[in-house]
């Protein structure tokens, strides 16, 4: 039985969806890491240098200090905090002047481009801008309502995707690019990287990169460490850019929609990157609340190299990107 067999079935158990998370402070040793308690797809623990655990649905504590030895991790968590004023203040910094339409990840996303083009659609910089994440896909039943909100209210997102799945949902696969949304890269089978050594490491990202490239033409610009999960050997063998997320919805584990929409629109600001799955009809139940009122409230929906583009001047390899907060 697969992973997310696995999970599905367990999702079915009432007694899951009331589970409280287990706490094993005692046994906490590493500090300001994510804690692989297999809590569940797409979702550890985090522990603070006081022993603090975070597994609340929300945005996550301060990461500052997550990024040892990643000078520019730190400095997308370092302005997390303080995104609560100055949302407008943009510099602009890298945005490309012209049409408004992003230049930078052409290679890799030529299809998002086209469609940006062909609808129109403009990206204010000035503007606050959100990069929805749907991990452990691709799953047509889900990922296509999605599809459908997305494209009523013209917005895109990032849909996350394990390499094994690919093949069998090779049309939602294409329908993604074709809407010019972004696919990213969640490994081959889903494999907690920080479990395997670096030979491991790049079958489990190249595996994903040739099959998504085999079945729909694009190949992943970012890469999702499953449960975010990793130590020096995976950020020495992940050289692509790394994407991970502020907003945990914690969708997987309440399986419920209003949680989850309350978990975005509670606390949503300007340049969050929030982590949904594609797996669960509740979490599909809550986008199609979740796309409209975002765009109601006046945020573009982006992809993830998208807003890299116009909060960063581009995605840079060996780099984690956890929101992308005005500058
Ligand atoms: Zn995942």
């Amino acid at each position: 039985m697969k992973w997310w067999q696995l999970a599905l079935a367990a999702g079915a158990a009432a007694g899951l969806l009331t589970a409280q998370p287990v706490f094993a402070a005692d046994s906490q040793v590493i500090r300001n890491e994510w804690q692989d308690e297999h809590l569940g797809p797409g979702v550890a623990r985090w522990v603070d240098e006081d022993g603090n655990v975070w597994d609340q649905p929300g945005v996550r504590p301060d990461m500052a200090d997550a990024a040892e030895g990643n000078g520019a991790a730190a400095d997308e968590n370092g302005t997390a905090e303080a995104a609560g004023d100055g949302t407008q203040e943009n510099t602009a910094d890298g945005v490309p002047t012209g049409d408004g339409v992003p230049s930078g990840d052409g290679a890799s996303q030529p299809a998002a481009e086209d469609a940006a083009q062909e609808t129109g659609r403009i990206i204010d910089p000035s503007k606050p801008m959100v990069a929805l994440t749907f991990d452990d896909g691709p799953y047509g039943p889900v990922g296509n309502r999605i599809l459908d909100c997305l494209a009523q209210y013209n917005g895109r997102a990032t849909f996350y995707v394990v390499g094994e799945r690919v093949p069998a949902e090779a049309a939602e696969m294409q329908r993604i690019v074709a809407e010019g949304h972004e696919i990213g890269n969640h490994t081959y089978s889903h494999k907690y990287l920080n479990k395997l050594n670096t030979a491991q490491i790049r079958q489990e990202i190249d595996r994903c990169a040739d099959t998504v490239q085999s079945v729909c033409g694009v190949r992943p610009a970012t890469v999702r460490l499953p449960g975010g999960n990793k130590n020096a050997t995976v950020l020495a063998a992940v050289q692509e850019p790394i994407v991970l997320w502020n907003v945990d919805t914690l969708d997987w584990k309440t399986r419920n929609a209003q949680q989850t929409v309350s978990a975005v629109l509670d606390h949503v600001q300007d340049g969050d990157i929030i982590l949904m799955h594609e797996l669960y009809q509740a979490s599909g139940d809550a986008a199609l609340q979740i796309i409209p009122e975002l765009t109601n409230r006046g945020y573009q929906l982006v992809t993830v190299s998208e807003m890299a583009q116009y909060r960063r001047g581009g995605l840079q390899n060996g780099q984690i990107y956890y929101s992308m907060k005005p500058q």
